[in-house]
């Protein structure tokens, strides 16, 4: 079993409600292991061009599993849980109703077209390394260093729910 930690982000719907379903779909799959599930931060928009307080804002959080599935295996479920919420494909960074990243999954390296692990912009995101630093104090990002070291050093804003 490998632990992985997962980031879950949506900005369109009823995202407590997307939220709350794609954890229980993670939860039941076969060969996950539910560990924790963060709490939950209200966060602005960022699109290409930066912070868009025109677009509705995230709601963003973690899971932490145990899984003996392999990363793509994995990053095929996640894609599947986010299509079965409506996600549709189309601007890079653009609104959606759910979001499922695969952040780290305990020292594993993975470079190709459809997966890189770990998450090339975790290290620098509030939005994950705060709910991550929450369920788990000590944790370390795979050739980053420590999340709480991380997190003192991302500056954007993270609301707590
Ligand atoms: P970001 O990766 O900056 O958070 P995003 O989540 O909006 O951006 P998506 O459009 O959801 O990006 O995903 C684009 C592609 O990223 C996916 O098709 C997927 O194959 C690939 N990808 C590569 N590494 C990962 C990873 N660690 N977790 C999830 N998707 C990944
Ligand atoms: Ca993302
Ligand atoms: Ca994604």
């Amino acid at each position: 079993m490998t632990r992985a930690v997962i980031a879950f982000g949506a900005n369109l719907g009823d995202r407590e409600a997307t939220i709350a379903s794609a954890t229980r779909a993670i939860a039941e799959t076969e060969g996950i292991t539910l560990v924790a599930v963060s709490p939950v931060y209200e966060t602005p928009a960022i699109k290409d061009s930066g912070v868009d307080h025109e677009a509705p804002g995230y709601l963003n959080g973690v899971v932490v599993v145990e899984t003996s599935l392999e990363p793509h295996a994995l990053l095929d479920l996640l894609q599947a849980v986010e299509a079965s919420h409506g996600r549709v494909r189309s601007e890079h960074w653009g609104d959606r109703t759910l979001d499922l990243d695969l952040i780290d999954m305990a020292g594993v390296r993975v470079a190709d077209e459809r997966l890189v692990l770990p998450h090339p912009r975790a290290w620098e995101r509030a939005f994950v390394l705060q709910p991550w630093l929450d369920v788990d104090p000590s944790a370390e990002l795979t050739g980053r260093g420590s999340v709480a070291g991380l997190r003192a050093e991302a500056r954007d804003e993270v609301v707590r729910r």
